[in-house]
Parts: C-alpha cells; sequence; structure tokens
C-alpha cells in the first residue's frame, strides 16, 4: 500500500477494501471487489503489455451494461490510457466515428458491437461473442488471473486525461468531452453529499442509511456520465453493489428491486415514471427501496408527487449534470424538493454556479440567462475540438446551453434548453414549462413540446402527447386544462397525439429534432 495520488488508481485500491463483499450483478453473475480488482488490474497488464498501450492512449469500451464494461474501464484507466466509453446504441457508422474521433487504439466490446466494429480494422478484445478475425476473446486475454496481482506503475496526475464520453447529441453531433482523474475523484463526494443530504432532508437517519450497504440498481447505459460516475465509481467508493440491466425493462426493473433488495435507484425520470405506470407494480415487494435519484433530463413536479402517492417514505432526488460536468453538479431532494418541486436544487459543495447574459454578464435573482458552472467536476475541454472548447468553456466556467434562474434561497431553476426554446412572435415558451403542465392532466403519459415554423410570428408551440393506456381526452379539453395553468400564447396551437413511445435517446432525452422532423406536415389531432 503506497501513497496513492488523487486519480483513479486510488479509487481501485481503496475498492479491494471491500473485499469479498459482491460489487456488480448481472443476473445471475455476482463479482465481488476483489474479482473485480484482480481482473482489473490483470487486464491492464496485458494492456501495456500484450497491446502496447501506453499512458494516453485512448482505448474503448463499446458494450451493452456487463460486468466486462467496468472491469475494462477500470483496467483502461490502471493502465494510464483514456477510457472511451462508446454508445452501444450506436450503428456501425456511428462507431466508426467514435473511434476515428478518438483514435482509439484498442477496442474491448461485447459481440454484436465487435460485428459493427469489425471493419474499422483496430485491435479488438470481444467478450459474450465471437472473436473473429484477428480479435481475441476477453478470457483468453485475461488469462491467468492471480490474487497477487499488482496495478502497473504509471506516473499520473489529477490533471491526466482520463476518460472520453461522448455528450448524448441532443443538440448535434455528440462531442467527445474529456474527462480528467480530478473529474472522477471528486464524483463520489458530490453524490454522496447529495445522497445523504435528500435522505436527512426527507426525515430520515442519515447515519443509519450511512451505515446501509447502499444496492444501487442502474436503469441508464454506463456509457453515459450518469452511469459511470453517480452510479458506478461512487457504488465502487462506498463498498455497495451495483445491479446491472442489459437494457431499461420497467418489469425487469421491479423483479430485480425485490430479488436484490434495492435501496437507490439512479437512472433518468422516466425510468421512476414508467416504474409506477407498470401493471405489475404493487405485486412486488420494494420496501428496501429507499431513495430514488433521477436527472439528465426535465423531471415534471407531477412525476414528485406520483412518488409521494405511489411510493412513501422515500427520498426521491432530481439531479442536474451534463457530460461536461462529469455528472451531477447541482441536486433537489427531501423536503427542499417538496418545497420547491420544480427547482433542480442546490449546488454540489465543490461547485459554483451563475447565470449569465448573452455578453456573459452575472445576472441577479430571479432573472433568466445561461447558466454556468465552476469547480473540479468540470471537463478539461472536447476532444480534438478547440473552437467548441473555447466557446463552451470560458474562464473555467463551463456554459450550459440551459437557461436558468437562481432564486434567493440560491436554488436553480432549469427553465429550458437554450436550443428547445419556441419563440413566439418575440415572446419565449419554454417547452419545459408546457411540458410539465401537460403532466398535470391525469390522460397524458408523456408530452413533447416543439417549436412549428409559421411565417408571422416565426414559431407557434406544438405538442405531440402520448397518452395513458385506456385515458381519452380530446385537444380542446386539454386546452382548456392547459387555459388554467398557462399564459395563452404558450397554449400549444397544434397537438399530435401519438400510440407509440416518444422517440428518446439512452439518457432518457427527447430527440426534438427527430420528433419534429416525424411530425411537422403530417395530420394533427
Ligand atoms: P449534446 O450536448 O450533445 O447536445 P446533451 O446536452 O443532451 O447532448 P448530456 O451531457 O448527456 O448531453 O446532457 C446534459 C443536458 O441534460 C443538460 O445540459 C440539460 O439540458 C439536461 N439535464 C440534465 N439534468 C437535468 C435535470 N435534472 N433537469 C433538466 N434538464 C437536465
Ligand atoms: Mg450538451
Amino acid at each position: 500500500w503506497k501513497h496513492a495520488p488523487a486519480h483513479f488508481r486510488a479509487l481501485l485500491e481503496m475498492s479491494r477494501f471491500h473485499g469479498e463483499k459482491v460489487f456488480l450483478v448481472y443476473e445471475d453473475e455476482h463479482i465481488t471487489f476483489e474479482d473485480h480488482f484482480r481482473r482489473a488490474a490483470t487486464l491492464a497488464n496485458r494492456l501495456i503489455d500484450e497491446y502496447g498501450v501506453r499512458k494516453g492512449d485512448r482505448v474503448a469500451v463499446a458494450m451493452r451494461n456487463y460486468p466486462e464494461w467496468v472491469i475494462s474501464f477500470s483496467a483502461v484507466l490502471a493502465a494510464g490510457a483514456v477510457a472511451v466509453p462508446l454508445n452501444a446504441w450506436w450503428t456501425e457508422n456511428e462507431l466508426a466515428y467514435g473511434v476515428r474521433d478518438s483514435g482509439a487504439k484498442v477496442l474491448i466490446a461485447d459481440g454484436e458491437r465487435a460485428e459493427r466494429l469489425a471493419s474499422t480494422g483496430v485491435p479488438m478484445i470481444v467478450t459474450r461473442g465471437e472473436a473473429t478475425g484477428g480479435a481475441r476473446t476477453f478470457a483468453d486475454v485475461l488469462g491467468e488471473v492471480t490474487a497477487d496481482v499488482t496495478l502497473p506503475e504509471v506516473e499520473l496526475s489529477p490533471e491526466d486525461p482520463a476518460t472520453i464520453f461522448y455528450t448524448s447529441g441532443t443538440t448535434g453531433n455528440p462531442k467527445g468531452a474529456l474527462g480528467s482523474h480530478r473529474n472522477i475523484g471528486q464524483s463520489p463526494m458530490t453524490v454522496a453529499y447529495g445522497l445523504m443530504r435528500s435522505v436527512a432532508l426527507a426525515g430520515k437517519d442519515p447515519a443509519a442509511a450511512a451505515g446501509t450497504r447502499r444496492i444501487t440498481l442502474l436503469t441508464v447505459p454506463l456509457f453515459h456520465v450518469t452511469g459511470c460516475f453517480s452510479a458506478m465509481t461512487t457504488t465502487m467508493f462506498s463498498g455497495g453493489g451495483l445491479v446491472l440491466m442489459y437494457k431499461w425493462d420497467a418489469g425487469q426493473a421491479l423483479r430485480l428491486i425485490e430479488r436484490e433488495k434495492v435501496s437507490a435507484m439512479i437512472g433518468v425520470p422516466t425510468n421512476a415514471w414508467q416504474l409506477m405506470s407498470h401493471p405489475d407494480f404493487g405485486k412486488h415487494d420494494l420496501s428496501s427501496l429507499s431513495t430514488l435519484g433521477y436527472g439528465g433530463a426535465p423531471a415534471p413536479p407531477k412525476l414528485l408527487e406520483r412518488i409521494t402517492t405511489n411510493l412513501p417514505d422515500r427520498a426521491p432526488s432530481n439531479g442536474y449534470g451534463m457530460t461536461e460536468t462529469s455528472a451531477l453538479a447541482i441536486g433537489n431532494g427531501g423536503a427542499d424538493y417538496h418545497a420547491k418541486p420544480d427547482s433542480i436544487g442546490v449546488p454540489s459543495p465543490v461547485v459554483d454556479v451563475r447565470v449569465v447574459d448573452p455578453m456573459g454578464e452575472q445576472l441577479a435573482p430571479g432573472e433568466v440567462g445561461e447558466l454556468c458552472i465552476r469547480g473540479p467536476n468540470v471537463i478539461l475541454g472536447y476532444w480534438n475540438k478547440p473552437e467548441a472548447t473555447a466557446e463552451t468553456f470560458v474562464d473555467g466556467w463551463v456554459h450550459t446551453g440551459d437557461l436558468a434562474r437562481i432564486d434567493e434561497d440560491g436554488f436553480v431553476y432549469i427553465v429550458d434548453r437554450a436550443k428547445d426554446m419556441v419563440i413566439r412572435g418575440g415572446e419565449n415558451v419554454y417547452c419545459a414549462e408546457v411540458e410539465a403542465a401537460l403532466f398535470e392532466h391525469p390522460a397524458v403519459d408523456d408530452a413533447a413540446v416543439i417549436g412549428v415554423p409559421h411565417d408571422e410570428l416565426g414559431e407557434e408551440v406544438g405538442a405531440v402527447v402520448r397518452l395513458a393506456p385506456g385515458a381519452s381526452v380530446t385537444v380542446e379539453e386539454l386546452r382548456e386544462f392547459l387555459a388554467g395553468r398557462l399564459a395563452k400564447f404558450k397554449i400549444p396551437v397544434h397537438v399530435w397525439f401519438r400510440e407509440g413511445e416518444l422517440p428518446r435517446n439512452p439518457g432518457g432525452k427527447i430527440l426534438k429534432t427527430h420528433l419534429r422532423r416525424e411530425v411537422l406536415g403530417t395530420p394533427q389531432s
């Protein structure tokens, strides 16, 4: 046990002390902290010895939420290389872009991704599938895993790059976000603080919660920062367990909560919403579940109300973060959340926030402007994109592209994404506000508000609505309902009812560009 500098290696070394406790659960597989450490350390050495991986080289990880994802991530960082988690939903072309853009030297992929990545010609390690061409299997590369394996010696400092996560691509092409070891190091502190604060503010005993081994059900992919940092590295730090799902499925989540005695669910707002709407909800023992954390997309106040009714006596929390802030940066929970259900809460103790006008001048409380964030969680910049980096990161502040206001108590409210906002005849309409009002209607199961081009006004408000199973409502009734809640100019002029699910990315965000393209020009309801 040597002095461990403040980089990922410290986390990995520390996690080994959790020993025989189960770290990762995937279906019937249970992997202890010791297992994880040994395999990660072994793979790190193999990457160096057999693949020539050196400090700063990029190694891509392209998989569903398998335990090997976590082992590979740990191994790449322990080898001093930069982990590049690729989006498992990506097509062959998109994956090829990720490999090219990051300049990955080695790929670690599951069978399905391996097929899509074969044409890149980059050396590949394959798990859960066939290793064809020059690829080798994960098991073959690992070879014998022994108890005396040690981490490779690599000189690293906290500012050294550790990860390239791709942003969700909601507003354009995904950008590679270059994160440092320091970014990862601060994350468990931010998450644990937010969690314990929510528990305390929910009137529960934080000491009891701290003493309980936290079993987290991860309902979103590991290849986004929420999964990797807010769930995975935080669990590694705390010695809890992480229950992985191949993909989100509300029925499966209900079963897993019961079977694994899950205490915390981490994901996006839709996960919590769909869990409670599932026909099997009520058929499972969910008494172990004490916290529900969600973020990554707007959480309508109605969600809190539904949780309070359906899952009383829990500690729900809404967290705001972005790839550029290494996940969670601002959070709301407990009594605060009930008092201000439309707020994303207060900043992590390591984070500064402010709201600025287009000139970059700080605005007074209550005024709406662009949210900016500063702190040890802010990434180094975008990979290979100096212009976008200079535009977004100014004097240590990341410009979020989100419009927000901060109240007198320091609570932050996201009013909309700047690019989503509908401007109707010079009047700003915040989609998130109209969506939240739509969610209040009992017949509404999902809703997205979009701008519809209009010659005179520039844009008009449009809404795509999915009704709850068996529910019915007319457009007129819906408008009337909204009239009691919103100013006239905010009420959707165009409404499309939709049978199927709204198009969402794995981060829970509605793909509005996609949706706009789909519905514009089609008959309205
Ligand atoms: P891209 O930057 O590629 O267009 P993206 O911004 O969707 O994609 P992410 O970094 O995954 O990629 O998402 C961050 C964004 O998610 C934030 O800027 C914000 O708009 C939204 N967001 C995150 N958490 C919350 C929250 N709790 N409430 C409202 N919005 C949120
Ligand atoms: Mg973004």
